[in-house]
C-alpha cells in the first residue's frame, strides 16, 4: 500500500526484540486534549495533530509501532459522550493518522480494541453486543490499511477471546494482552499464565500484559508467561512504581491514604532509567514485544530503545551530561566553588 512495505510483525518478532509505545490517552489527557473519566478519544477527529505529534514523538524515540488511538472509540462509549454519529469518522481516522506517521519512519501499524465495561459473561447478549463493537471498529481499521491488531487491557480472557475471533476473521496477525488488574487471574477466574495458554491455543501469534503494573509487578508475571507459551510474548507495564504492598496503579496511594490513580500518579513515576532497566531485564527474559503504557513519555521510549541498542531519530538529542556547566570535568573555577552546595 502506498509504496510502503515494512517487514511484517511476525518477521520482526523473529529477528528481534519489538519496541512498543503507547499511554497515548493518559497523555493526551495530560495535554488537555482527552477527557479524564470517561477517556474517550475525541482528539482524533477535535484535535488531529496533536495525536499526530504524540504519534511523531513515540516514532523518533524509537517505537516500531503506531497504535492507533481507538482506545474506548467503541460504539457503548461512544454512546455515553453523545458522539455515537461520529464512530465510524472516529475510527478511520485514527488509523489514517498512525499511518500516515509510521510512514515517516519504518514502524508498522496497528489497530486496536480493549476493555469495552460491556462485556459480562453471564450475559450471552452482551458478548454479542461485545463482538459487534470489535467487529464494526476492526472492520473499519482493517479497510484503512492496518499490519496487525492490538487487543489489551482485556479483564476477561472470555472477552479477549471474542476479540481474538474478530481479529482472526479479518486475517490479521492478532497480539493479546490481558490487564493484570487483580492479585492472579482475570476476572473470569484463569490464572494470567493459564489464560495467555489458551489465547496462544486459540492462535494468537501474540500474548502477554499491558498496563495496571509497573516493571516490578508485572514481570513476576510475565516470568510465569514465558514459561508457559511457545509464541512471542508482551510486556507492557505503566511506568509506575508498584510494589508488593501496591501491585498496581490503581492502588497506589498518596500521603493521607488518598488514591493517586488516575490523576495524580506523577509522585510515583519512574524514571528513564528505570524503564531501561526494564526493557533489559524483558528482553534477558525472552519478551518479544517490549512497550509502554498509561503515563509512558517519549523520553522513556528513547531510554528504552537505546538500552536495546538502537540509536534512533531523537538520539540526536540524548543526553550529554559531559557538556553541563556544573558536571563537566573542566568545570570552570567561577562555577567549581559551587558544587559544595549541589553535593550537599
Ligand atoms: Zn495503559
Amino acid at each position: 500500500m502506498n509504496g510502503h512495505c515494512p517487514a511484517g510483525i511476525m518477521e520482526r518478532l523473529k529477528s528481534g526484540t519489538v519496541l512498543g509505545a503507547e499511554g497515548y490517552v493518559f497523555e493526551l489527557e495530560r495535554r488537555g486534549y482527552i477527557k479524564a473519566g470517561p477517556y474517550v478519544p475525541e482528539v482524533v477527529l477535535d484535535f488531529p495533530d496533536a495525536v499526530r505529534e504524540l504519534h511523531r514523538e513515540f516514532l523518533r524515540a524509537g517505537s516500531d509501532v503506531m497504535v492507533a488511538l481507538t482506545d474506548y472509540a467503541h460504539r457503548e462509549k461512544l454512546r455515553h459522550v453523545g458522539r455515537e454519529g461520529d464512530l465510524e469518522a472516529m475510527n478511520r481516522r485514527a488509523v489514517q493518522i498512525a499511518r500516515e506517521v509510521a510512514q515517516e519512519g519504518d514502524a508498522l501499524v496497528a489497530g486496536n480494541v480493549c476493555n469495552t465495561w460491556a462485556y459480562d459473561p453471564d450475559d450471552p447478549s452482551a458478548r454479542e453486543a461485545v463482538r459487534a463493537m470489535y467487529a464494526e471498529q476492526l472492520g473499519w481499521a482493517a479497510e484503512e490499511g492496518i499490519d496487525f491488531v492490538i487487543s489489551e487491557t482485556n479483564d476477561y480472557l472470555g472477552e479477549a477471546l471474542i476479540a481474538l475471533e474478530v481479529i482472526q476473521g479479518l486475517g490479521l496477525p492478532a497480539m493479546v494482552t490481558l490487564a493484570p488488574t487483580q492479585p492472579g487471574q482475570t476476572r473470569d477466574g484463569y490464572g494470567y499464565a493459564e489464560a495467555c495458554r489458551i489465547l496462544a491455543a486459540e492462535g494468537a501469534q501474540v500474548v502477554g500484559l499491558n498496563c495496571d503494573r509497573g516493571p516490578q509487578t508485572m514481570m513476576p508475571l510475565m516470568a510465569r508467561i514465558r514459561e508457559t507459551v511457545d509464541c512471542a510474548v508482551a510486556a507492557q507495564p505503566v511506568p509506575y512504581r508498584t510494589d508488593a504492598a501496591a501491585p498496581t496503579m490503581e492502588t497506589l496511594r498518596s500521603e493521607g491514604a488518598q488514591r493517586a490513580f488516575p490523576l495524580a500518579l506523577e509522585p510515583f513515576g519512574c524514571t528513564r532509567f528505570e524503564m531501561a532497566q526494564f526493557a533489559l531485564l524483558a528482553r534477558d527474559l525472552g519478551v518479544d514485544y517490549v512497550g509502554i503504557c498509561c503515563g509512558a513519555g517519549p523520553h522513556h521510549v528513547r531510554a528504552m530503545a537505546e538500552a536495546l541498542g538502537r540509536e534512533v531519530p531523537a538520539s540526536k538529542y540524548s543526553p550529554s551530561m559531559d557538556l553541563h556547566p556544573m558536571f563537566r570535568a573542566d568545570v570552570s573555577a567561577k562555577d567549581a566553588v559551587f558544587l559544595d552546595t549541589w553535593n550537599a
